[in-house]
């Protein structure tokens, strides 16, 4: 396996602070803010700090420490910006896009946390 990480990506240069965003949340291994172009009420983006193209990259060469800080970070975007049920919420959506076929733009992994108004079921596919 091999991956080939640009750190030329965008979410690269937002986590060097050369681009700015609207932090939602931050831990030692995981950044998370506001979608630029918000597809719902609620769309924040979660990423790691490391360089990683994708999910099966991060699942193959992130540490554990950095799984696990990553995924409690996705999980408390959703508490925090209160859709969780567990907060009292009426739920949210993740999805994360890897290659072309998923229409991935940024090559940096991103989790997507949707939320604040009813989804609907999964996905349409265009024909
Ligand atoms: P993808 O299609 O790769 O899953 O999603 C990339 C997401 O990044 C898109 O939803 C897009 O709106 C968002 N995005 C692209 N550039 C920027 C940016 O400079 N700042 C922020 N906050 N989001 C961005």
């Amino acid at each position: 396996m091999s991956y080939a990480y640009d750190p030329q990506n965008i979410f690269a240069k937002i986590l060097r602070g050369e681009i700015p965003c609207s932090k939602v949340h931050e831990t030692p291994h995981s950044l998370a803010f506001h979608d630029i172009n918000p597809q719902a009420p609620t769309h924040v983006l979660v990423i790691p700090k490391g360089p990683y193209v994708n999910f099966d990259h991060f699942a193959a060469e992130a540490s554990e420490v950095e799984i696990a800080d990553f995924t409690r970070a996705v999980a408390e975007v959703a508490r925090r910006v209160g859709h969780a049920e567990s907060a009292g919420g009426a739920g949210y959506r993740i999805l994360s896009n890897a290659g072309p076929d998923a229409h991935q733009e940024v090559p940096h992994l991103h989790i997507h946390v949707f939320g604040g108004k009813f989804l609907g079921r999964m996905i349409k596919v265009p024909e």
